[in-house]
């Protein structure tokens, strides 16, 4: 149960100020009848209606964003724009980002109030797969491949950390610069970057393409966001 105003300004229908506005003037129903008091009670079982419209209840939802370079993977920053900047219209204000993308990476986020999911698709015991585009300085050989097959130390040599199997395949492989697909399991910090710099190459432009069952859609350019579909939420849990 929640106020009235509440439930309205939590389904993205204005400020608290606004929607008080709009339930005094007699703009708003409860279950077909006229409802001026803001205070009023109400919960998901309610038909709510403003100006004739319903105002339907979403307990969850779900985005997937490309994300452009230059904004951050959080859902507040003093400094920069964040991924939650660039959704527009959400009904839920507990949305956040499902794991994080580096500052200078682009693609494929889950943006979600999804608390289960969310830990589920991160949980290390889970191996959820992440597939990323990447360009490199440098040339990419057989011996990358087979290292990153049996797992690299990203860590020091004083404090090893070596991952898991990691799926490479080499896209373009020129002297200076390579173009590859990289599926890993795990999500540590930085992790294909490093796994690159471990054998000596820099990573100069790298994308997101999918996490599990979940796949980029290509029509949507950099900063443009959907709502995932009933099956690809299906597929996810
Ligand atoms: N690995 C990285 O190095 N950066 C990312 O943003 C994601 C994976």
């Amino acid at each position: 149960m929640m106020r009235l105003d509440k439930y309205l300004a939590d389904m993205g229908e204005g400020t608290r100020q606004e929607v008080k506005k709009y339930i005094r003037r007699g703009s708003v129903t409860v279950n077909g009848e006229q409802v001026r008091s803001p205070e009023r009670k109400v919960d998901e079982r309610d038909q709510v209606c403003l100006d004739g419209r319903k105002v339907s209840y979403a307990a969850e939802e779900y985005f997937m964003l490309n994300k452009p370079a230059g904004v951050v993977s959080a859902t507040e920053d003093k400094r920069d724009r964040t991924v939650l900047d660039l959704i527009q219209y959400k009904k839920r204000k507990d949305l956040f980002p499902v794991g994080r993308l580096d500052k200078d990476t682009e693609g494929l986020l889950l943006i979600t109030n999804d608390g289960a999911l969310s830990h589920r698709l991160l949980s290390p015991r889970h191996h959820v797969d992440k597939t990323y585009y990447v360009e490199v300085q440098g040339h990419v050989t057989e011996e990358t491949r087979a290292a990153f097959q049996r797992g690299v130390n990203i860590g020091t040599e004083e404090e090893p950390l070596v991952t898991m199997p990691a799926r490479l395949e080499i896209l373009e492989a020129g002297q200076s610069l390579s173009r590859v697909r990289l599926t890993i399991r795990e999500g540590k910090f930085h992790q294909v970057k490093r796994m690159f710099l471990s054998q000596g190459m820099e990573v100069t432009y790298l994308k997101r393409e999918s996490m599990g069952s979940l796949r980029l859609d290509d029509s949507l350019a950099p900063g443009e966001y959907r709502p995932l579909t009933e099956h690809e939420i299906k597929r996810l849990k």
